[in-house]
């Protein structure tokens, strides 16, 4: 008989999810309202479009990116895959073509003889098992009242999507490529500012017009996608030691030295749009246009995108799921991506790979902690204190291991012996 599995969610959880499952002979029906139910960030109507940033972050094994890829690569990643064959020069990080990404995924999922997809909207938690729900931080509103219902409550925090501009907009008589110290190709374009300039873009956006919310004041921002107006707020040096850095981006030919420095990434593998890093937003649409206007060299810029800000939810994890990202109580359903708890594109694809990992390994308790994976499932299954009391989703970080039990100085060094401890644990484990 043909083990069956249901998916709700075509993003970057329930695609690895799908895939996992399918390619070890199971029968998927994923489910996607999109494109017949757009969520307000997703633009297009491919699986696994990433909605925000274009990169993956870090490939550099010393990093907490960079082991979750080692372990995601170990056990077998769609998402990562993929993003190996669109990617664009970004440093040291993995960054993709945003377009080509998503098509990529949507194919090998469509094309898959053991998927079928269906696009369709899911009103409510279907009855079906085995059945994973990867619906994301959009969720459409009918499925999160139920999701609230059976979980009691919601919770959600809002997340900001960065501006894109044209290239040829870009006046390049002021811009220039470079990677700051070098480190890579000069994979991105830099405007840099004066101390005058800085403060008249400051004073611009610390005054600029805000796009207002119902529940305006209880409003909780994810620090790593924090609106830059807010994180202006904080001080007024407090973009020139965060994305607005100057250091390592002295200006290639005269050598002059900025006091602030924009940086610009590349949006797809052509270079004809490129996001301004660090610079999303709630500025209304004008005010977007005439405060990033100020920046040196964008006087001109043509907007391909507005950066916009959203709602994101997410379940209270802790309590509800196991670290295999079973429903306590019900253990045939599933929960993954960032609706779980966890934080940021590649745990989202990770939580996924999880859920469709206990599936296919019904004996397997979750990894060790001392891994990412595992690190990430006890953050979610409520096994650190903290989380029962206060729940925040999280993306991975070395602070979720266990320590090394010995003082180690060198903070690369330190880095390193945590990768290299968690990825031994994968000699040991059954990874077909
Ligand atoms: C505005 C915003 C910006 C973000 N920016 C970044 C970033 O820059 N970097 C980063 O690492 N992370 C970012 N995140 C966080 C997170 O990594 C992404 O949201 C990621 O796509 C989550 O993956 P997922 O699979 O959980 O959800 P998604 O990728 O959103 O996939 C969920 C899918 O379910 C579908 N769906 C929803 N409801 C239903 C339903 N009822 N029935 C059927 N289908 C449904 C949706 O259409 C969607 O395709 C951002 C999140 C938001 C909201």
């Amino acid at each position: 008989m043909d083990k069956k599995v249901y998916i709700a969610g075509g993003g970057l959880a329930g695609c690895e999810a799908a895939f996992y499952l399918a390619e070890k002979g199971y029968k998927v029906k994923l489910y996607e309202m999109r494109p017949n139910v757009m969520t307000p960030a997703h633009e297009t109507e491919f699986l696994g479009e990433l909605v925000c940033s274009n990169s993956l972050k870090s490939t550099l094994p010393e990093t907490s990116s960079g082991l979750l890829k080692q372990e995601l690569m170990k056990i077998g990643s769609l998402i990562l895959d993929t993003a190996e064959k669109c990617k664009v020069p970004a440093g040291s990080a993995l960054a993709v073509d945003r377009i080509d990404f998503a098509k990529g995924v949507d194919s090998a999922v469509r094309n898959h003889p053991n998927i079928e997809v269906i696009e369709k909207e899911l009103t409510d938690i279907p009855s079906d098992r085995p059945c994973i729900i990867a619906t994301g931080p959009l969720t459409s509103e009918k499925m999160a009242d139920k999701i609230k219902e059976r979980f009691g409550g919601g919770l959600y925090f809002f997340d900001a999507i960065a501006p894109v501009i044209s290239f040829d907009s870009v006046n390049m008589k002021k811009a220039f490529f470079k990677s700051r110290w070098e480190k890579g190709d000069n994979d991105y374009l830099n405007l840099g500012m004066n101390r005058e300039e800085y403060d008249i873009f400051y004073n611009a956006l610390i005054e600029s017009e805000k796009v207002e919310f119902k529940d305006f004041e209880k409003l909780n921002v994810y620090e790593g996608c924090m609106p830059i107006e807010e994180m202006a707020a904080r001080g007024h040096q407090t973009l020139t030691f965060g994305p607005f850095r100057p250091v390592g981006l002295r200006h290639p030919v005269t050598e002059l030295k900025y006091f602030a420095v924009v940086q610009l990434r590349k949006e797809n593998s052509e270079g004809t749009a490129y996001n301004l890093v660090g610079c999303q937003t709630k500025m209304k649409i004008h005010e977007q246009q005439r405060v990033f206007r100020l920046i040196p060299g964008l006087e001109d810029a043509e907007f391909l995108r507005y950066g916009s800000i959203h709602r994101n939810t997410y379940i209270h994890s802790p309590g509800h799921l196991k670290r295999t990202f079973q429903v306590i109580g019900d253990e045939n359903l599933y929960f993954a991506g960032q609706i779980t708890g966890v934080e940021g594109y590649l745990e989202s694809a990770a939580s996924g790979l999880l859920a469709a990992y206990s599936i296919v390994h019904p004996d397997f308790e979750g990894f060790h902690e001392e891994t990412a994976l595992g690190a990430l499932a006890r953050h979610v299954s409520g096994e650190v204190a903290e989380n029962k009391k206060e729940y925040v989703p999280s993306n991975f970080h070395f602070g979720m291991l266990p320590g090394l039990g010995k003082k180690i100085r060198d903070k690369k060094l330190k880095k390193q012996m945590y990768a290299d401890r968690a990825l031994k644990h994968y000699d040991n484990f059954p990874l077909s």
